[in-house]
């Protein structure tokens, strides 16, 4: 890996023109963020989320800042299925030809609570979200990333999901399983050094996750999301190119 310090990486303006990388839980926090800072840095975003209300406002601020034309893609991925999936590869590789990033932000954080309590269901939705539903959205897409020729995969994992905190439940079991998606896919394609797979770990971020898991901390004393992309353009732009199967910290 070389030695960039990725949280001060300055991109170079247009860095990500011509790349097309979607984005999951695009509508809100990190994901929302970033979104909005690659399509500054010159990429057709595609918006993936839940929400049609909030993608629709992104879309609307990117257009309005006369960057490129982003793509919408409602889609709960706790409820996707099969066909779902193949519909969005379909309309991509119809509409773009390939996709050059895949940011797999969207997550959700269940209730946090002891292992014996954990409710079982809750467990299986988020274990769903955070790890299943980005396995298959990566494995429907990959021939996409890989006709690009120069991709780049990221996993966003977390502080949980490199030692195990109590009361972290099935959001720390996720990210643990998240780092390991992230490294057996990196270790499958290193050899083709066309597809770079990598992980970030936020940090503590002023979002509606970070203040659902942490009601009575002061947010003044927390990052933005807008504070944190350093470490995400990096990954997604071209002075990453090589760099794979590493799990980065942006704070
Ligand atoms: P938020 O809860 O603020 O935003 C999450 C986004 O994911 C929202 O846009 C949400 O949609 C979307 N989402 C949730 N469930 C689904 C679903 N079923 N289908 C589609 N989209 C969905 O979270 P953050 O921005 O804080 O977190 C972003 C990532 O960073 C997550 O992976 C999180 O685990 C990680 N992280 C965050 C930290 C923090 O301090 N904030 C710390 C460490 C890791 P909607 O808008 O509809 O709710």
């Amino acid at each position: 890996m070389n030695s960039i310090d990725h949280k001060k990486y300055q991109a170079i303006p247009d860095m990500l023109r011509d790349r097309v990388i979607l984005v999951t839980g695009a509508g809100d926090g990190i994901g929302r963020a970033c979104a909005k800072s690659f399509a500054q840095y010159g990429a057709t975003v595609i918006l993936l989320g839940r929400t049609v209300s909030k993608l629709e406002a992104l879309h609307d601020e990117i257009l309005e800042a006369g960057l490129a034309q982003p793509g919408i893609v409602p889609m709960d991925l706790l409820k996707a299925m099969a066909p779902e999936y193949l519909e969005l590869k379909d309309s991509l590789e119809k509409e773009y030809g390939c996709l050059h990033g895949l940011l797999h932000n969207a997550s959700i954080l269940g209730e946090r609570s002891p292992i014996e309590q954990q409710n079982i269901g809750t467990w299986h939705e988020v274990m769903h979200v955070n790890l299943t539903a980005p396995f298959v959205l990566t494995q429907t897409l990959f021939p996409l990333l890989r006709d690009s020729g120069d991709a780049s995969v990221v996993f966003t994992s977390s502080g949980v999901g490199r030692k195990g905190r109590a009361f972290w439940g099935a959001y720390a079991v996720s990210k643990f399983g998240t780092e390991g998606l992230s490294q057996v896919l990196a270790d499958e394609t290193s050899e083709a050094g066309k597809i770079r797979v990598n992980c970030i770990n936020p940090g503590k971020t002023r979002t509606k996750m970070r203040r659902t898991a942490y009601p009575a901390e002061d947010v003044n004393t927390l990052l933005t999301p807008e504070d944190i992309m350093a470490p995400y353009l990096y990954l997604m732009g071209p002075d990453s190119h090589g760099v794979t199967g590493q799990s980065i910290d942006c704070q």
